[in-house]
């Protein structure tokens, strides 16, 4: 269903409101959320983890994340998956490479909305959240267009001993284009994924070209299609490995 009419849309939400699941809706390949470990461990220091791309491309063809020893944003969209370097340029991030944290999904819209108006990235916000069936419910997005105005970030690689993600980010490297035409994907997740995620958006951007990208961290659009798949089921994946297993998951003093 890729585009559907505000008619096809109430019944939608009729249905998710109802609970009536379709035989397809209760397969975990589909409509699942794949995390892999949780932000906390990120914002606390864990840099390292246990899985790498090729497994993560089992679980979704779209998504974000970020790479071993913190290198860089992942942007991950049509299966392929990219890394945002320090310098903001756009590579293929290898099978091997191993991620820290991860969020795929295999990407297939519910909602598909296009609009021209011009819109500052809290307005995007605000825009998709009158047009989702509840706030309850986690999203993964999909903004294809045209920007006035894009700014990212992205971070550098760390070396042990590990500083938290706070710390990273007081040096992060910023990036601007102009009239850049691109892909913004991301997540809409409701608050109660808060703990083990980020509650509300999180977008990540990459160029037409595959060139470069990062961290999203404002817009301006101009002539853009908005993709909405609807989730209802989250699936974590935990890691078994040192670091995860000694971090402190209610230290909030960096948060
Ligand atoms: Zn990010």
């Amino acid at each position: 269903m890729n585009r559907i009419t505000t008619f096809t849309l109430l019944l939608l939400s009729f249905f998710i409101f109802t609970g009536c699941h379709t035989t397809d809706s209760l397969d975990p390949s589909d409509d699942t959320i794949f995390q892999y470990s949780v932000l906390s461990s990120l914002l606390q220091g864990v840099y390292d983890g246990d899985m790498n791309f090729g497994e993560l491309s089992d679980h979704g063809d779209t998504g974000l994340g970020t790479l071993q020893h913190l290198d860089g944003e992942m942007i991950a969209l049509d299966g392929v998956f990219y890394q945002i370097n320090s310098d903001g340029d756009a590579l293929v991030i290898p099978d091997s490479e191993m991620t820290p944290f991860a969020v795929v999904t295999e990407f297939s819209p519910d909602i598909t909305i296009s609009t021209q108006e011009v819109l500052e990235l809290g307005e995007l916000y605000t825009y998709i959240d009158e047009r989702i069936p509840s706030e309850n419910l986690p999203y993964c997005i999909r903004i294809s267009g045209t920007f006035s105005y894009v700014k990212t970030r992205s971070v550098p690689e760390q070396q042990r001993p590990y500083p938290v993600l706070l710390e990273v980010l007081k040096e992060q490297p910023i990036f601007e284009f102009e009239q850049i035409t691109g892909d913004i994907i991301g997540f809409r997740l409701p608050d109660y994924m808060g703990e083990a995620n980020a509650a509300g958006y999180h977008f990540h951007f990459i160029t037409e070209d595959r060139s470069a990208g990062g961290h999203l961290l404002a817009c301006t659009t101009d002539d853009i299609m908005i993709q909405i798949d609807i989730s209802d089921q989250w699936y974590v994946s935990i890691p078994e490995d040192e670091d995860f297993l000694e971090f402190k998951a209610n230290d909030d003093q960096y948060r």
